[in-house]
Formats: structure tokens, C-alpha cells, sequence
């Protein structure tokens, strides 16, 4: 029988590091983009292109860019843009896939872009068109698709009319995300079967962006490999969060979702050890042991099961 296979994006350079209270350096975060990549992760996150006044852990990603190799498809980077100005500057730096974000509930789109989702959407219509103009392919990110802190928990008909959108605006992949660690593996189960159907005739590619706050990250993780989804976003050491909500800490960690892929038999095309060892070298950067279990506890599955 052939393998399974999951892509994991690593989104610790971006959602993980602009959680943080240490901002780490240009060349620090280049390196972990570097130790990444020699884990063989496929896809990471590597940045965010918005305003260094406001997100100062987010600063220079031009100059990190300068340094990475977009010659192939382009697309073992990506990174957030929330605006075409973020889009501008995303290609200018040499991108080739980039992520829009929107929030599927109204009050923490407010509260995290300053307008509606309605307003939002505008604005992606415009960025669409630059990126199509520019050859440069991108994703759309779902906030809070599995529930918010201020209106609960969302519906999925807004979930749904937000994916469809995004499909028809030429996003190449869409991500549910639990952005403040709401989510129930049952609703995961639900949810991402009713996306994956809707959008099985634009055979569009659906992951989920999972955070481990309330200790379900990876029963929700199982939830949606369950039903079909193998794109997931996840960070080194399980660092992250999101700035906006208070107390939504910690992306599942990537070396833990290795580890239970690889004794599920399922391939990821990372080399555990060296992701341990990368989350190890992180934590000393951060100054701080990191959530991730893996690296505490000895790994049992440090190959893919049989
Ligand atoms: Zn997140």
C-alpha cells in the first residue's frame, strides 16, 4: 500500500517568533529558516510583511529574503501579507507565494485589521489581481474558523462562504485556523469534511493552522488527517501565538506532529533528530524551554513506522 504523506508548513518564523518577547535578530531567524530547511521541512512561513513599527519582531524581512533561493517553484516560502501594500513589498523581496489573512468572525477581524470582513475581501480582490499580474501564487488563511473569543463559536456557513470566496479569488490552498485554540476534534472532523466536499470540484488544497492553548492541538490535528486534510501549519518547539488575543499561546509544535505522523506511518519527509536538535538550539536563542514534548521526552518513532 502506498504511504500516506502530509506537508507541514513551519510557521514558527512568523506566527511563533511575533509572539515572543525576545526579538531575535535577522540573521537568527535566517538561521532557523536555514536549520528548517535542513530538517526538510518543505513549506515554511518565514516572515510577515507588515509594518515594523507596529510588529518589531517582523523587521528586515526583506534582508532575510535576500538571502534565500526563490529560483525554484518558489514555493518551500511563503509568508503573511495583510494588504497589497504587504503584497508589494512580499514580491518586490522576491516571494513567490504569499498568505492572505481573514478573520471569519467580525469582531476579531475589527479587532485585528481594522475593518470588516467585508472590507477585508475588497482588499483581497485587489491583491489578487496584482499577484496574478506578477505570476506570484497565494494562499488564504481563515481565522478563527473554529471559534472566537468574543462571538464563540462560528458558523460554518461563514467558514464556508469565506473558503468559496477565496477559492474564486485564485487562492491555491486554504487554511482553517484555529487561531485562538478553540477548536474540538469533533467540530475539526466536521468542519474541514463540509470544506474538503464544498470545494472538491476546484480540487482546492485545504489545511488547518492549529494552536495547542487548551491542550487539543494535536486530537484536532488527528481530527482533520481523519477526514483528509494533509496540509498542516505548525511551529519548532510549539512557539507562538497570536498577538491579538490574550492568552492564545503556542502553534502545535512540529516535532511532536512529526512524531505522531511517524508512528502512524504517515510520511512528512523530516528528519526528526534534526528537527529536535534545531528546537533545542531555538530554545537557547529564546532563552526558555519551549512547549514541545519531543526533546523532553525521548522520542520513541524517530523513523516512520513500518
Ligand atoms: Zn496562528
Amino acid at each position: 500500500m502506498e504511504k500516506q504523506k502530509v506537508e507541514i508548513v513551519d510557521v514558527s518564523p512568523r506566527d511563533g517568533l511575533q509572539n515572543e518577547c525576545t526579538i531575535l535578530a535577522p540573521e537568527i531567524r535566517l538561521e532557523l529558516i536555514r536549520r528548517l530547511e535542513q530538517a526538510g521541512v518543505g513549506t515554511i512561513e518565514i516572515g510577515s510583511f507588515v509594518n515594523p513599527k507596529f510588529v518589531p519582531a517582523m523587521a528586515n524581512l526583506g534582508e532575510i529574503c535576500r538571502q534565500l533561493d526563490f529560483s525554484g517553484t518558489g514555493r518551500n516560502y511563503t509568508a503573511l501579507v495583510p494588504n497589497l501594500k504587504g503584497f508589494e513589498l512580499a514580491a518586490a523581496a522576491g516571494m513567490r507565494h504569499v498568505r492572505l489573512v481573514i478573520v471569519a468572525s467580525e469582531t476579531l477581524n475589527k479587532a485585528n485589521f481594522k475593518c470588516s470582513v467585508a472590507e477585508s475581501l475588497a482588499g483581497f480582490e485587489q491583491v489578487a489581481a496584482r499577484a496574478r499580474e506578477s505570476g506570484v501564487a497565494f494562499g488564504g488563511i481563515i481565522g478563527a474558523s473554529f471559534g472566537c473569543p468574543y462571538e464563540g463559536r462560528v458558523p460554518p456557513a461563514q467558514v464556508l462562504a469565506l473558503a468559496h470566496r477565496l477559492v474564486a479569488l485564485g487562492a491555491d490552498e486554504v487554511m482553517l485556523a484555529d487561531t485562538t485554540g478553540m477548536a474540538m476534534p469533533d467540530q475539526v472532523e466536521r468542519l474541514c469534511a463540509e470544506v474538503i466536499a464544498a470545494l472538491a470540484a476546484q480540487r482546492s488544497r485545504i489545511g488547518v493552522h492549529l494552536h495547542n492553548t487548551r491542550n487539543t492541538g494535536y486530537a484536532n490535528a488527528y481530527a482533520a488527517y481523519r477526514v483528509g486534510v494533509r496540509i498542516f501549519d505548525s511551529s519548532l518547539g510549539g512557539i507562538g501565538g497570536c498577538p491579538f488575543s490574550p492568552n492564545a499561546l503556542g502553534n502545535i509544535a512540529t516535532e511532536d506532529l512529526v512524531h505522531m505522523f511517524n508512528g502512524m506511518g504517515v510520511e512528512s519527509g523530516i528528519d526528526l533528530r534534526a528537527l529536535v536538535a534545531a528546537s533545542s538550539w531555538l530554545a537557547g536563542q529564546l532563552g526558555k524551554a519551549l512547549p514541545a514534548m519531543i526533546g523532553k521526552a525521548e522520542p520513541v518513532f524517530l523513523e516512520m513506522a513500518a
